[in-house]
């Protein structure tokens, strides 16, 4: 897209950049792939994982279909299930709070910290009973929870902790990879996020030799050996394609995080001390990894300013416009969680890429301002 053309409809995300500049080296892969007949389990999912963990700094990574998949086989595999609590966030993808339902689970949602829209970990040691087994903390837009607070919580109630990383694929708290730091780490390979395939992928991240064994046997019907199978599992793995496309991006992402975090000062630059919003910060000691671009837009007006700049022909979004725990699938909860709850009518999420030309920021920064 021409800077002409952007400035006329700006989206949320353009991706065509990094399409265009990697196109050579991503089709080459691609038909390395196509060459080999080996589209399953082969060498770059292998290679991909091995990539992964050193990038990481982890024992062990495994490649999954999905991100949901991977919260859902990492409750699994720590053998979590029916009967017990599991404490989380609300305000989140409803895939962090599916994944609980899903392995006979209950989910326990606890109120949110204003600020950053993360866990209130303030408030975990309170939501702690008898029947809780782990706690799954969510690195929102990026910006890791407070990993400090959750292991001192964790370790007293001796809990497992299953960090949602989908958004946070190279984030940091206290120089260790967001996802890594609690027992298990979840990452998605969804297009749009941080480290995105071309299609669905996700991945698990332990450093417990069990809960990688059992993960990898989930992945693959329950089978650590071919039709002897020992449990119900699933069918999910990151497949050749996917994986291949993954080993070219994942050495990039350093480089693609860095230039989120600098359009997010650029942000701040142009937007710092406009009355009606409020600016996302990157909290002391972490590296934020900016997956989004979130301002809260004070005073009952988000949507109508969402309406302006979408009528100036420009993008953006609101994740997420209702709190997990006020879906109709958990209505029964009747849980009231007020700041979630506000949050949701105030964040809107502004254009932002890797690679954003300042020329772009400064227009979606000044049709906010006429907006407000
Ligand atoms: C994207 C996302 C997921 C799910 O990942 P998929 O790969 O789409 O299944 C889970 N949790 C959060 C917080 C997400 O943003």
């Amino acid at each position: 897209m021409n800077s002409l053309n952007m400035l006329r409809q700006v989206p949320l995300l353009d991706l065509s950049r990094e399409i265009r500049e990697m196109k050579p080296q991503l089709l080459q892969a691609i038909e390395g792939v196509l060459d080999s007949g080996v589209f399953i389990m082969g060498t770059q999912v292998k290679e991909f994982e091995r990539e992964a963990a050193e990038y990481l700094g982890v024992r062990h990574a495994i490649g999954l279909n999905s991100g949901t998949d991977a919260l859902v086989i990492g409750l699994m595999a720590a053998g979590i299930g029916p009967g017990d609590e599991v404490v989380t966030t609300p305000f989140t993808f409803f895939a962090t709070a599916e994944a609980i339902s899903q392995v006979g689970a209950r989910p326990v949602f606890v109120d949110v910290d204003e600020r950053t829209g993360n866990l209130d970990v303030e408030r975990l040691e309170a939501a702690v009973t008898a029947s809780t087994k782990a706690i799954v903390p969510v690195h929102l837009f990026g910006q890791p929870v407070n990993m400090d607070r959750v292991a001192a919580v964790a370790k007293k109630y001796g809990l497992l902790v299953l960090e949602d990383t989908a958004q946070a694929f190279g984030a940091e708290f206290r120089g260790r990879k967001a996802g890594t730091i609690g027992d298990i780490g979840c990452f998605s390979f969804f297009p749009s996020k941080n480290l995105g395939a071309y299609g669905d992928g996700g991945l698990l991240a332990t450093n417990d030799d069990e809960y990688a064994a059992k993960a990898a046997m989930l992945r693959a019907h329950g089978s650590k050996v071919k039709y002897h199978n020992e449990a119900v599992g699933f069918n999910s793995r990151l497949d050749e394609l996917q994986a291949a496309i993954l080993r070219l991006k994942l050495p990039r992402l350093e480089e693609w995080n860095e230039s989120r975090r600098g359009a997010a000062d650029v942000y701040r630059e142009l937007l710092d001390g406009v009355p009606g919003i409020a600016l996302p910060e990157a909290e002391e000691g972490t590296k934020h990894s900016f997956h989004q671009y979130t301002i809260r837009v004070l005073g009952g007006k988000r949507n109508e300013v969402q309406a302006a700049l979408k009528r100036r022909g420009i993008s953006t979004m609101v994740y997420y416009p209702i709190p997990v725990h006020r879906l109709p699938v958990y209505e029964a909860l009747d849980v009231r969680l007020p700041t979630a709850e506000r949050l949701a009518g105030e964040v809107l999420s502004l254009p932002l890429w890797p690679g954003m030309d300042r020329e772009v920021q400064e227009h979606v920064a000044s049709q906010l301002i006429e907006s407000l």
